[in-house]
């Protein structure tokens, strides 16, 4: 039988939201006792456990037909693979920062200066867009200590909170990338691949759209019921069902997590008692 072979990080920031966003899609993996490699019970899936480096590789040779890697990855490895969705975790930006101490003045500071990093290819292609003369330090980790002993007078990497920065005396004064895991490809799947690729793909925009989404239900008494529907987006138009008791009814609809707390307050002040918020397994629109 015909497997679609993904590769995922083996351990390290990706592994887990991977790991359960292949759960979410209702693939369970077996309990390989090779950790290289395990398939899935009730999907037809391989998953391949590989350093988050190594994948764009393995995807452009077709040894693996997808992977799940951050997009800093896709863009430093330029290898011959294709995006083909953002799966909305492992968000992080690729910045430059310099000593608190220097004077940041904007981009022409970093002319004729020394800039460490683990992003060569991307760096110098952010350079020469700004017409900027630099030095780049490839160096393979530890990146933020780089300026501490000499070795550069910026750094360009990875950042969430922007802590580890803090902690090593450095500040943030541009951002050159902003990245999430995504999903890859290999050129050239067989028709049968594909159409596993689809099923996946399918589970995967359902289970984005359901993070996305909270269901609720609320009270509201029958003489604020237009103004509470107003309120609600709703998928089509809330459904809304009597109470047992008289003059209230029941409103189910869903709402999106951006505009979540916003509406919920207005709800409150429009009258809705008893109002309830359910996370959402799966959505399919
Ligand atoms: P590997 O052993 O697989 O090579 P790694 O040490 O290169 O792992 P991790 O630190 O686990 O990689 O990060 C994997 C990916 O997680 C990054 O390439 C990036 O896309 C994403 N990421 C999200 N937030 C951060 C962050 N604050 N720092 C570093 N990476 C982050
Ligand atoms: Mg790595």
């Amino acid at each position: 039988m015909t497997k679609l072979k993904i590769a995922i990080q083996k351990s390290g920031r990706l592994n887990d939201d991977s790991v359960r966003l292949l759960k979410d899609c209702g693939i369970d993996l077996k309990n390989g006792v090779n950790k290289l490699k395990t398939e899935a019970d009730n999907f037809p899936m391989e998953v391949y456990f590989l350093r988050d480096d190594d994948i764009p590789q393995y995807v452009e040779d077709g040894v693996a037909d997808i992977g799940i890697v951050g997009e800093n990855v896709v863009y430093e490895k330029n290898k011959d693979i294709g995006i083909i969705e953002h799966l909305g975790f492992g968000k992080c930006r690729l910045s430059i920062a310099v000593s608190r101490t220097e004077q940041y003045t904007g981009i022409a500071y970093l002319d004729n200066k020394r800039i460490a990093t683990t992003y060569p290819v991307i760096v110098q292609k952010f350079l020469d867009e700004n017409n900027i003369n630099a030095e780049i330090h490839e160096i393979s980790g530890s990146v933020e200590i780089a300026p501490g002993i000499g070795l550069a007078d910026a750094i360009v990497d990875l950042v969430s909170s922007g802590s580890t920065l803090f902690m090593n005396g450095l500040k943030e004064v541009e951002t050159v990338l902003r990245s999430e895991a995504v999903l890859v490809h290999t050129s050239g799947l067989s028709a049968e691949k594909k159409q596993i690729l689809d099923k996946f793909l399918f589970r995967i925009r359902a289970v984005k759209k359901a993070r996305n989404n909270k269901y609720i239900l609320l009270n509201a008494p029958n003489d604020r019921l237009q103004q509470i529907i107003s309120l609600l987006p709703g998928m089509k138009s809330p459904t809304v069902l009597p109470l047992a008791e008289e003059g209230w009814s029941s409103v189910h609809s869903v709402l999106s997590e951006n505009e979540f707390w916003d509406i919920i307050e207005k709800l409150k002040d429009a009258g809705a008692q008893g109002i309830l918020v359910i996370p959402i397994e799966k959505m399919i629109l």
